[in-house]
């Protein structure tokens, strides 16, 4: 799940499946494809004394799974208690749609802008490691072939026009009789 979720809601998630292990999950009943399952957790209290919490937990068969705690509504990632009840039942792999867009690494523009102030030394760190990661992908993937090589390039120097006059930045256009400039034409 790390190369999943981003690392803000990974390190949460985390905390659930860590978890795991003070969850057991008893099944309770069933109807049709519908289960019903109690899970007991041991829950330790400030005063270090240490008690079970019951929760409903119900799978639908196939790939459903609703826990009365409510977790996956609130935070977009599943609980312990789900994650119980899905292991018992033999799915051992998060069906994909409690795996929530929003927190996925897809949406990691979304999460950067969001976590930080919008702008200033973190904002612009967080930024500026992010793109060079890609840049290092794009590098990577664009030098395998002239053509590769001819494309990136291009897409480059647009990117870097549309991106500097956005601030009002003076943009620098290559020259066409430019090392550059021939090599995208
Ligand atoms: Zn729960």
């Amino acid at each position: 799940m790390s190369s999943i979720y981003t690392t803000n809601i990974f390190q949460k998630f985390q905390g659930e499946i860590l978890r795991i292990p003070s969850c057991n999950a008893v099944h309770i009943q069933q109807e049709g494809d519908k289960s019903t399952y109690l899970v007991k957790q041991l829950v330790m209290k400030t005063n270090g004394e240490k008690r079970l919490k019951d929760y409903r937990v119900i799978w639908n068969g196939s790939d459903k799974v609703s826990c009365i705690c409510g977790l996956f509504g609130f935070n977009g990632y599943l609980c312990r208690h789900a994650m119980v009840v899905l292991f018992v039942v033999g799915v051992y792999e998060i069906p994909s749609h409690y795996i929530l867009k929003r927190w996925t690494r897809d949406a990691k523009i979304v999460d950067i802008c969001n976590g930080v102030e919008d702008s200033g030394p973190e904002f612009v760190v967080k930024c500026f490691s992010d793109l060079r990661a890609d840049s290092i992908k794009l590098a990577e993937e664009g030098s395998i072939s002239k053509e590769r090589y001819k494309a990136t390039k291009a897409f480059l120097k647009d990117a870097l026009i549309k991106v500097t006059s956005m601030n009002k930045v003076p943009v620098t256009v290559p020259k066409k009789n430019s090392k550059e400039a021939n090599l995208v034409t």
